[in-house]
């Protein structure tokens, strides 16, 4: 039992400041109180007490490729299956995929990601690669697997609806690249059982505008309207939404993640994340491919705090953004499955205790903070 006295809590699903003291033992909250003072007291000086990162969006096979095929596009890089990645993930022997998985995961440990949701290529071997590969590191990741035998334009849907029941005995949920890889029978498979199961169905759309315009040229229908329609419990990216995209998004109140680190890398545009929280969608945010960037949450954060400023000329609340690191991922049918905590009584303890170096606690984490700067993460999985 310990308790982190002095620190300035950031409570609740809002991230409401205040000055308590925080009592946790066996990896729970039982008491947040001014007074309270349990076990071992440490004074962390006014630091900020904030919910642990969940990285809405990785793909973390990527991490033996790290900044290869730079300044090629989308499809030469990463579509199915002759993008550069999947040509390493081919030839790569699992001792190599499952270090570097390891590393990039010590990579987020470090700085504070406690969550992730990944995209895990190569079938039920690759989510037992990544099972391996996490077994003794304090994190939890959120698997989505895929199956080979989800793409093309006549797919066996006998070998794809026995490949969905065996990869999610296994994984938390599925995640096919995107609509331009899969028949729209096959989305509604996955989607289906996935919701019968109580798992995660995900999606790419709309990362670039001729994934766009294709849709809407082959199907009269956007690929953000195609993950509406067929119900993906989770859409990423929605980098080109066209029309009435983001408002078929808000009605449907699916969950949603932005990159607006790799969509620069990769020179897809700037996610209109200022629309979507005027709109009142509250997206996640993810890192996406470790081979475009690091899996670094304060870096994705003060990148996306500065490019919405720069690009749209206007601002975003950073506590908002603050939220979409943390605890945006409540009130959505996959928290249940990823059972992150906010900072409330009763609650798992999974915060990290931050340096503070201005006033305003969300400008400090997006704008000030850096790995270094983290005093402790607490999070069920270890304990002070
Ligand atoms: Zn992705």
């Amino acid at each position: 039992m310990f308790t982190i006295s002095n620190g300035i809590i950031l409570k609740g699903q809002d991230l409401v400041p205040s000055r308590e003291n925080i009592v946790v033992d066996e990896g729970k909250i039982i008491e947040i109180k001014k007074d309270a003072r349990e076990g071992k007291i440490i004074d962390v000086g006014g630091a900020i007490v904030c919910p642990s990162f969940i990285d809405g969006h990785v793909h973390i096979g990527d991490s033996i490729i790290k900044d290869e095929g730079y300044s090629l596009t989308l499809s030469e890089m990463v579509k199915p299956p002759e993008g550069v990645k999947h040509k390493a993930l081919a030839n790569a022997s699992d001792d190599e995929l499952i270090e570097a998985m390891k590393q990039s995961m010590w990579d987020m440990v470090n700085s504070g990601t406690t969550h992730f949701i990944d995209y895990r290529e190569g079938g039920i071997k690759g989510i037992k690669l990544l099972n391996e590969a996490s077994r003794d590191i304090p994190i939890r990741p959120i698997i989505l697997g895929r199956d080979d035998s989800f793409y093309g334009d006549d797919p066996d849907l006998s070998k794809v609806k026995s490949a969905i029941r065996k990869i999610l005995k296994v994984a938390d949920g599925i995640a096919p690249s995107g609509f331009g890889e899969i028949t729209s029978d096959v989305a509604k498979m996955i989607t289906e059982e996935c919701s019968r199961q109580g798992k995660i169905s995900s999606i790419h759309v709309a990362e670039s505008e001729s994934n766009q315009i294709e849709s809407l040229n082959n199907d009269k229908v956007t690929e953000i309207g195609k993950g509406v329609e067929t119900n993906f419990d989770q859409l990423v990216h929605l980098t080109n939404p066209k029309s009435n995209d983001l408002e078929l998004v808000t009605n449907s109140n699916q969950n949603v993640v932005v990159c607006p680190r790799a969509n620069a890398t990769l020179n897809v545009g700037v996610v209109p994340l200022n629309k979507m929280l005027d709109l009142g969608i509250k997206p996640l945010l993810g890192t996406d491919n470790v081979m475009l960037n690091s899996p670094n949450m304060f870096r994705e954060l003060e990148f996306t705090l500065k490019i919405m400023s720069v690009y749209y000329k206007s601002y975003i609340n950073p506590k908002d953004l603050v939220k979409m690191a943390t605890t945006n991922i409540c009130g959505f049918k996959i928290n249940n499955i990823v059972k992150k905590s906010v900072i409330l009584e009763d609650n798992f303890a999974e915060f990290n205790v931050l340096k503070s170096f201005s006033k305003n606690p969300y400008i400090n984490i997006c704008n000030r903070v850096e790995t270094k700067n983290i005093l402790y993460t607490i999070n069920k999985i270890f304990s002070i």
